[in-house]
């Protein structure tokens, strides 16, 4: 379980997150959904530790991810950035496994390229992608790629932010049931970030909206479309 308690982030005098309070139990795939500029990132990147937050707790099965304790937490994470972050310096398989690669008890580059195929082959892509470079793919491939290195070390919990921005709708419908798939089998945590009324409908078993720095709306997927919440409903209508 995650759970935020309270948490406020500001940027000089801009207060983005104005106490999120927010549970995500074991095994659930949450998708938030806000306005381009209510936070999303910057909340992600609080659970993180990638932006401090100013107050308030963050904690994984009960543990606080302060400062101090995330790195161990760290390691049973992964991340989908927005917009890939891929290294056009590196193969294919090195990007998948960066993180693998390198601190203590790291692969052997030889173990690291085998696990790489491995992860290629869950999200659709044939062993002869991993000594390509990232710069050589297609915007769809490239997401497959990034989404192998999210679930390069068998995370707990997996983060994604906007899966889908700039791939065409069928590209953007694969790309979410591999998503909904991978989490289904891993039995992971997820937490997604997305515009995309297609996917929260794939992804979601829950849905929670960001508004005006707090969770204004939460609950399942399946009770969204009947939500009175006005500006829900201008949300799911208008953006689907
Ligand atoms: P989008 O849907 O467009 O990705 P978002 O909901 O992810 O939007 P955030 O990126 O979380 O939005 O940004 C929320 C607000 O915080 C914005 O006003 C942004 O300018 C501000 N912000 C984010 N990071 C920083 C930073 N490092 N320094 C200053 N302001 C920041
Ligand atoms: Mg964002």
């Amino acid at each position: 379980m995650i759970a935020l308690q309270d948490v406020h982030k500001s940027f000089g005098p801009n207060a983005v997150l104005r106490g999120v309070s927010l549970e995500v139990p074991k095994g659930q795939s949450l998708v938030v959904i806000g306005g381009s500029g209510s936070g999303k990132s910057v909340l992600l990147k609080c659970i993180l530790g990638l932006e401090a937050p100013d107050a308030g707790r963050i904690l994984y099965e009960g543990a606080p991810l302060d400062a101090r304790r995330r790195g161990p937490f760290l390691s049973r994470f992964g991340m989908l950035f927005q917009g890939g972050a891929l290294f056009d310096s590196l193969p294919v398989w090195e990007n998948i496994c960066f993180r693998l690669l390198r601190g203590p008890g790291r692969l052997s580059r030889s173990a690291a390229r085998e696990r790489a195929v491995d992860k290629l082959a869950r999200v659709g892509l044939g062993p002869d992608v991993a000594e390509r470079h990232p710069a050589e793919l297609s915007g769809g491939m490239q997401k497959r790629v990034a989404l192998a290195r999210a679930i390069a070390a068998d995370p707990e919990v997996i983060f994604f932010d906007e899966p889908t921005t700039g791939l065409d709708p069928i590209m953007a419908g694969v790309i979410n049931d591999l998503i909904r798939g991978i989490v289904t089998d891993m039995g992971a945590t997820a937490i997604t970030i997305t515009h995309d009324m297609a996917s929260v409908r794939a992804i979601a078993d829950e849905v929670a909206m960001l508004h005006a720095g707090k969770i204004r709306w939460r609950g399942p997927v399946a009770a969204m479309d009947a939500a009175e919440d006005p500006y829900l409903r201008q949300f799911v209508t208008g953006a689907a």
